[in-house]
């Protein structure tokens, strides 16, 4: 009987043990999410960079300054933060450095004014922010960032997009800060070359247009940095002066989510650089993406479809930097050169400016 009492009281205890534990199970936590690889791409904008004869001297400025928008965004991912924190670090550091077309290097337009563009998505929920046309505002990027993240709307325009980026503690700056005596020199140059093609106008038939898109092939100066954190989520963001010269409040592709930027974890990240009227015609970062997610080609094949092909096919000129959600990084542009540089999922590091 003493015996039977034993085994029913173990086999209590045996099916208290085997109870489902009361207490729900605890979601893991973001840190126990991270997959432990990341990488990062950049560009500082592409054109025809072999015909500008970069010195020794500033070829390494321009390295530099690459290697430290890679730094800051590599610092964020590093150390487990977001991909558009990462996204919004690196551009940061090129909107604020004069060698390039964005933030203090931004580009003047037809009326002497430095108006600029920039946008940023994340890949993993396509939230995204843009603003374009703004006059004082120190890192356009950020204020993007602003507006993914604390408006219902995407993309906001000049004196509006101001008004929300100071009510938002964004930086604000007068407009002196933006004159660089190179881009104010380009500006000479560039209403020059207008001035004569419309003296000749009348008799070649030419656009005034032409001219001014002859000089700013040479060299966009756009800003990008595609990203994928530890979480495996990836974020693009471009930044821009836009063209020199331009006129009548023109807003170029950086802004336009699809045309110079797009993220989805589905398929990629993108920034493009180039006249921004062609990537804006032909859909170039959604074009990467979709061909990504519809098809499942590589990257690679994709990017090159819609850069070397169909950009190509409209006279476009340009390129973009990609990143995919396995970490590929991808590189194209039309032009002899890009600014640009990445880190890879091992962690190696590059810095470039000429078609290798
Ligand atoms: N894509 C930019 C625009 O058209 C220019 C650039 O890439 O430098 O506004």
């Amino acid at each position: 009987m003493r015996l039977h009492y034993s085994i029913l009281i173990f086999l209590l205890l045996a099916i208290g043990a085997c109870k489902p534990s009361e207490k729900p199970a605890q979601p893991m936590t973001e840190k126990e999410n991270l997959k432990g690889k990341y990488a990062i791409a950049i560009h500082g904008g592409a054109g025809n960079l072999k015909k500008l004869k970069l010195t020794p001297e500033q070829e390494s400025e321009y390295l530099a300054a690459l290697e430290l928008a890679l730094a800051a965004g590599q610092n964020i991912l590093v150390a487990g933060g977001k991909c558009e924190d990462a996204v919004e670090a690196a551009i940061r550091t090129m909107e604020d450095s004069p060698l390039f077309n964005a933030g203090k290097g931004a580009v003047f337009n037809h009326d002497g004014i430095n108006e600029m563009d920039a946008a940023i998505m994340t890949g993993k929920d396509l939230q995204c922010g843009a603003i374009a046309g703004v006059r004082h505002i120190r890192n356009p990027i950020s204020a993007a960032k602003m507006v993914m993240e604390k408006s219902e709307h995407v993309l906001l325009t000049s004196a509006g997009a101001e008004e929300f980026a100071s009510a938002h503690g964004i930086e604000m700056v007068d407009s002196s800060y933006f004159f660089t005596q190179l881009r104010w020199d380009q500006l000479q140059e560039a209403l020059k070359e207008d001035s004569i093609e419309l003296d000749h106008d009348g008799k070649s038939g030419k656009s005034s247009k032409l001219s001014t898109n002859d000089f700013n092939e040479l060299k966009f100066g756009t800003v990008g940095c595609v990203a994928l954190d530890q979480y495996g989520n990836l974020a693009a963001g471009t930044s821009t002066g836009g063209l020199t010269n331009k006129r009548y409040g023109r807003i170029g592709d950086t802004p336009l989510i699809g045309s110079g930027t797009y993220a989805n974890n589905k398929s990629c990240a993108v920034s493009c650089t180039g006249k921004g009227e062609d990537f804006i015609r032909n859909n170039i970062a959604y074009d990467i993406a979709a061909q990504l997610e519809y098809s499942k080609i590589p990257l690679d094949s994709a990017v090159y479809h819609s850069i070397q092909e169909k950009l190509v096919k409209s006279k476009g000129r340009g390129g973009c930097i990609a990143i995919d959600g396995q970490g590929n990084i991808c590189m194209n542009f039309t032009t002899t050169g890009m600014y640009r540089g990445y880190i890879d999922t091992n962690g190696q590091k590059k810095v470039l400016i000429y078609a290798e």
